[in-house]
């Protein structure tokens, strides 16, 4: 049974009827770009085949219920009496809280909810749930749906309800998707540009099967030191620093500011020519590019573990691959390789058999395709459906 059929057959046992609003909205993997967006620099991530579900119906109160399959709990709160917690729960409530700060009137709902992006693995669940949160509010409160505006609305809720400091680059990409593409997004106009993988490639998933714990510290200190960096070249974001400059006064900096710095000004230059490269269906730069950016977060910015590494090394001498790395923000998660299609069965599982020798680790490998970002979807009647 698709994710689909299962959150609405729950939605009817819980309540009796069909849902009037099934909404989904994906996580994402990102190709290139990372550590960037929260410099306003450039991003290239896409959204994937996996996604947050959620069925319900609009209630005559303020009140929220929602049932998680997930997590087999139902939780409830008053839209108009929002109160900090713990949990699952304060995304809703946090994209609530977001919503009404903005001013939006909304409506109380009810509702199922379930997802196949797995939780906490670096493939952005959190922003997953928001935007499909947001899109559950737009379906059932009427007001129209402003892409870009939801995934400000979902960041702010991400970063002041939930307290998870995160850049927009999650939300952007889960709220623009689009099916068989990446997108490009600057992270300072939120300015997009759809671009297909080049032909007869792929894009895999690798779960190293470690997780990036407690590391809020560590990406804390990325973030001052990219901020320090700024203010040594008196710009607000490293995004306007060219090469040139660094290159020019980098060496002033202590060590340590100066790799940072220079992990992320390198970066936005390999996203602009990843772009570049699949606007010419240019498949081995675009690897090459990957295989740099992962390099530069391993030596320079420093956020990969022994996992990672060893995973990207793997997948790169595994035939058929023309580029690895690190996706997300690192310290465990999953990789992103890019490969050639026809490949894709046997790299799979060359990959996965060799990452489990050396490490003793049970990775999770998935090829993926890139899919429309946060929509309602359109129910398909009794009638149309066989
Ligand atoms: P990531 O975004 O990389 O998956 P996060 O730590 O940012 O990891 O978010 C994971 C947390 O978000 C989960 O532990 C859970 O509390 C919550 N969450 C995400 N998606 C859902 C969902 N669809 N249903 C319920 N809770 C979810
Ligand atoms: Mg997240």
């Amino acid at each position: 049974m698709s994710l689909q059929q299962q959150v609405v057959t729950e939605f009817e046992r819980q309540f009796g009827a069909p849902p009037s609003v099934v909404v989904r909205a994906p996580g994402r993997v990102n190709l290139i770009g990372e550590h960037t967006d929260y410099n306003e620099g450039f991003v290239m991530p896409m959204a994937i085949d996996r996604a947050t579900w959620i069925a319900v119906r609009p209630r005559s109160d303020q009140t929220v219920r929602l049932h998680s399959m997930d997590h087999d709990e139902t939780t409830e709160f008053q839209l108009d009496a929002l109160e900090r917690g713990k949990g699952w729960q304060e995304y809703p409530k946090g994209v609530a809280w977001a919503l009404r700060e903005k001013g939006y009137a909304l409506t109380g709902w009810e509702g199922t909810t379930i997802c196949d992006v797995p939780l906490g693995a670096g493939l952005s669940s959190s922003a997953s749930y928001e935007l499909a949160v947001a899109r559950a509010f737009a379906g059932v409160s009427g007001f129209s749906w402003d892409a870009p505006k939801m995934a400000l609305i979902s960041q702010q809720a991400e970063n002041q309800w939930v307290g998870v400091n995160c850049g927009i680059m999650d939300q952007m990409i889960s709220a623009v998707g689009e099916q068989d593409h990446a997108v490009l997004i600057d992270c300072r106009t939120l300015e997009t540009t759809s671009l297909p993988l080049p032909e007869g490639t792929s894009v895999v998933i690798l779960d190293t099967a470690t997780r990036r714990g407690l590391v809020d510290s560590a990406y804390n200190e990325r973030r001052r030191q990219c901020e320090e960096a700024s203010r040594y070249f008196g710009v607000r974001f490293l995004r306007d620093v060219t090469l040139e400059q660094f290159d020019a006064r980098g060496k002033q900096l202590d060590e340590v500011t100066r790799r940072r710095a220079r992990h992320v000004i390198t970066e936005n230059a390999r996203t602009r020519m990843a772009a570049e490269a699949m606007k010419r269906n240019d498949a081995l730069c675009l690897g090459e590019l990957m295989n740099l950016s992962h390099d530069s977060l391993r030596d320079h910015f420093e956020v990969t573990n022994h996992e990672l590494n060893v995973i990207v090394d793997l997948s790169r001498a595994t035939r058929g691959c023309l580029g690895a790395r690190m996706t997300g923000a690192g310290f465990g998660g999953c990789a992103v390789a890019l490969i050639e299609s026809v490949q894709a069965g046997d790299f799979v599982k060359g990959v996965v058999s060799a990452y489990r020798d050396e490490t003793g680790l049970n990775p999770a490998a998935y090829v993926c395709r890139a899919s429309e970002g946060a929509s309602e979807v359109k129910m398909v009647g009794p009638e149309e459906s066989d």
